[in-house]
């Protein structure tokens, strides 16, 4: 499958890996959006959130619980962080294999795109 995300699963890309067990692969943004952005990602291919079928929501917690687990590992947990999935156009999506972005390391402002929902609500 041409898919960039599970490219990196299997080694073909290279990527900075900071955490990885049986079901998820967590590894830096390219394009680091904070002191911290990760990418957790399911080593099973899945389009987008849309595609998440029910035997798969266990899945989807494993990641939130990843995020949880290496935000404590960073040392950041208390102080907080942002965990972000973005579903297609309008979402921002740009990789079609679902990643939780993990930011931290600063602190963030909410909400995080006031000017752009002001021209949706506009339109
Ligand atoms: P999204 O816009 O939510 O689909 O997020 C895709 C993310 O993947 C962006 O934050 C990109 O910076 C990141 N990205 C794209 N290519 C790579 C790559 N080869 N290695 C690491 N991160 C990447
Ligand atoms: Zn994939």
């Amino acid at each position: 499958m041409d898919c960039l995300f599970c490219k990196i699963i299997n080694k073909e890309i290279p990527a900075q890996i900071v955490y990885e067990d049986e079901h998820v692969v967590a590894f830096n943004d390219i394009n680091p959006q904070a002191p911290t952005h990760l990418l957790i990602i399911p080593r099973t291919h899945i389009s987008t959130l849309n595609d998440i079928s029910e035997t798969q929501t266990s899945l989807i917690g494993h990641m939130v619980k990843s995020a949880a687990t290496i935000a404590k590992q960073m040392g950041f947990d208390e102080r907080g962080y942002r965990t972000v999935f973005n579903c297609n156009e309008d979402g921002g999506q740009t990789v079609y294999h679902i990643h939780l972005h993990l930011l931290g390391g600063k602190a963030m402002g909410w909400p995080p795109y006031q000017d752009t929902l002001k021209t949706a609500i506009e339109q």
